[in-house]
């Protein structure tokens, strides 16, 4: 270390005494075991500033620091790591010292975060003035002193809430600026977001919580304005309808049972809306009661050939199919076909597989909402991420969940 000392200063970049002290207890420790390691860490930081400050290629990096490749190597483990947002703080720290503020901004960063969380949450509950969760009053201040940040009491009924009280968000100890952001991407992720990757990006301590937090969206996302609304479709409207089944192929599995492939049923309205809903078996009874809870009679029915649909059909406006066991995908110069429920489908399967891997057959109907929201609130209907981010936000209202109810729903 000694020889580093020395060399201290040589350029402009390389980190003081003061500096080192502060940075070293971020980093990585020397493995316990093993070769002991042959580059000092100082240096790598020092070289990285280097880079940084320079702006030289990292091939350009003067001799005196270790190997450019050492160097590079160690940047992008860093990057990985988000170790710089970490050494940067404590930077800060060090220097809102120096110039005799207060400490540790990060805690005041995330405070202001959460501030400004709560107003736009705030804000996109109660457009119209803060009302009572309880008795709907709109007589009630915001309480001063001591009390916890965003509690308003209530002048009629005496209750206390804040914006999460009667919501998804009811409870949770996840900061409400991290609650933003998981709805942000949820909503903007065409095919879905893991739970484990809702715990990297946010920084969420256990995947327990993150999985928690993504079905408490999924909540918000569940949209059934539709039955206030005479269901889907209407007159010279169409709603396909169409049967799925999602879940591992059997040739995967090498000794265990193949896993039951689980049925969904879809009702999308063409240049719309869709429902999708999963069923214990595609049955005409099991079908005829999702299509007509959630379908307008007055629009026309499209549907594969399925022996389940005529008797249904008949019940509506309409009703073409399309014969795929003899490779018909469309008739009537194209007007006849289920394409668009295919195309859903598509989004779907992709996400299941693809981001989720395997769906208990207890989540599934909360997947589909997700999926569900997605699509009938997509790019193409003119909706777009941030917009659909507020209208999630927006369905928090009046809607709990709690960990034991995914688990039994
Ligand atoms: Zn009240």
């Amino acid at each position: 270390m000694a020889d580093i000392e020395k060399k201290t200063k040589r350029y402009p970049t390389d980190l003081t005494d003061e500096e080192w002290e502060r940075i070293r207890p971020f980093l990585p420790k020397p493995a316990a075991k093993g070769r002991k390691p042959s580059v000092d860490m100082r240096e790598v930081l020092n070289a990285i500033r280097y880079v940084a400050r320079a702006g030289c290629g990292w091939r350009m990096l003067p001799k005196d620091f270790p190997p450019w490749r050492t160097v590079y190597w160690w940047f992008r483990r860093f990057m990985r790591r988000f170790l710089f947002e970490t050494i940067h703080d404590v930077a800060l720290m060090i220097d809102r010292e120096r110039s005799g503020r207060e400490a540790s901004p990060s805690a005041g960063v995330i405070d202001s975060q959460s501030v400004k969380a709560r107003e736009h949450i705030e804000a996109s509950r109660w457009p119209n003035g803060v009302a009572c969760p309880f008795c709907g009053s709109f007589d009630v201040h915001r309480m001063g002193g001591k009390t916890q940040a965003g509690m308003f009491l209530c002048n009629d009924c005496r209750d206390k809430f804040t914006c999460r009280t009667g919501t998804v968000m009811e409870r949770s100890h996840i900061p409400l600026h991290k609650w933003l952001f998981a709805i942000h991407l949820m909503a903007s992720s065409k095919k879905g977001v893991s739970a484990h990757q809702l715990m990297r990006n946010l920084g969420i301590g256990s995947y327990r919580t993150a999985w928690f937090l993504a079905h408490r969206i999924r909540e918000a996302m569940v949209d059934d304005s539709h039955k206030a609304t005479g269901g889907l479709g209407g007159a010279n409207k169409v709603v396909e309808v169409d049967e799925t089944f999602v879940g591992g192929k059997a040739k995967n599995r090498a000794y265990r049972e193949p896993a039951p492939k689980k049925a969904v049923v879809s009702l999308v309205e063409r240049e719309g809306r869709v429902h999708s809903r999963h069923v214990a078996d595609v049955t005409a009874k099991t079908v005829r009661e999702i299509i007509v809870t959630n379908a307008n009679r007055a629009s026309a029915l499209m549907t594969d050939d399925a022996a389940i649909y005529p008797a249904i059909g008949r019940e509506f406006a309409g009703h073409e199919t399309v014969n795929h066991s003899a490779n018909e995908y469309a008739r009537f110069g194209g007007f006849a076909h289920v394409n668009t429920a295919e195309n859903f489908y598509s989004i779907l399967k992709r996400g299941i597989t693809g981001i989720y891997h395997s769906v208990s057959e207890t989540h599934l109907h909360r997947y589909l909402r997700e999926f569900d929201f997605r699509y009938s609130n997509r790019s193409g209907l003119g909706i777009e991420d941030a917009e659909r981010a507020a209208k999630t936000l927006r369905g928090v209202e009046g809607k709990r969940l709690t960990y034991a109810q995914p688990l039994n729903a």
